[in-house]
């Protein structure tokens, strides 16, 4: 199957659900991405900032440039004049940072705050105490040029689907009580990123709102 076969096939068991794909590019080259693009696909998701921000100028400007892996302070500002989307919000210094690089060039960047989800303790994320307390600090309060948009999460890798539900599920319940706890006002905050090429027919199952799907399009990274 071509990589427009597989976005097809996927988009089309994405409709009617409330899931929009992600095509997940990390590693591939330009030529794949502009195969993904002619396909109709336009979030992308990249892991590291050094390469999003290669790629970015050699492909349309309409395309969604989307974060998905860790990002150290240092780098936001290589992301910043562009990046629609950062997904792995972990902490409130990288939301100053953002915001900081962000105002610089008069834009407002989206942000999901990463929870940790998984069982293996190398997956990053925060805990919900971790995101509250981001969440009802004055330095949050007082930032104009990131706007959370939602949560975000990479669930264990497994087969086991009760385990995945379970892990889904909390991740759903996580924006659920920050929705009403601290965004009751914002419609914006509305996403829910989970699911990934094994796993997103049970993540959309369980409310996702965005999969993350790169190897089920690209094949295996090697
Ligand atoms: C690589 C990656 C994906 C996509 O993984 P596939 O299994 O190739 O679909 C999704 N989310 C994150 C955070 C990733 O790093």
């Amino acid at each position: 199957m071509s990589i427009a076969d597989n976005i097809h096939r996927i988009e089309q068991e994405l409709a009617g659900t409330a899931a929009r794909l992600v095509v997940v590019t990390k590693t591939h080259p330009v030529e794949k991405l502009e195969e993904a693009y002619a396909a109709g696909a336009r979030m992308f998701g990249e892991n590291r900032p050094q390469e999003m921000a290669a790629k970015q100028p050699q492909l349309p400007a309409d395309v969604e440039w989307h974060l998905i892996g860790q990002l150290q302070t240092n780098k936001a500002k290589l992301v910043a004049p562009f990046v629609h989307t950062v997904q792995s919000i972990d902490s409130l210094k990288l939301l100053r940072e953002l915001d900081k690089h962000a105002a610089a060039h008069h834009r407002v960047i989206n942000g999901l705050l990463q929870f940790h989800i998984a069982r293996e303790e190398t997956k990053s994320g925060l805990t919900l105490a971790e995101a509250e307390e981001i969440l009802a600090s004055d330095a949050y309060r007082q930032l104009q040029h990131v706007r959370l948009t939602g949560v975000m999460g990479v669930a264990t890798f497994t087969h086991d689907e009760a385990q995945l539900r379970q892990e889904f599920g909390q991740l759903r319940g996580y924006f659920q009580q920050l929705k009403t706890a601290y965004f009751a006002d914002q419609p914006g905050f509305r996403e829910i990123s989970m699911g990934m090429s094994g796993d997103y027919a049970l993540a959309v199952a369980e409310g996702s709102t965005l999969v993350r799907v790169g190897s089920a399009i690209f094949g295996s990274r090697g």
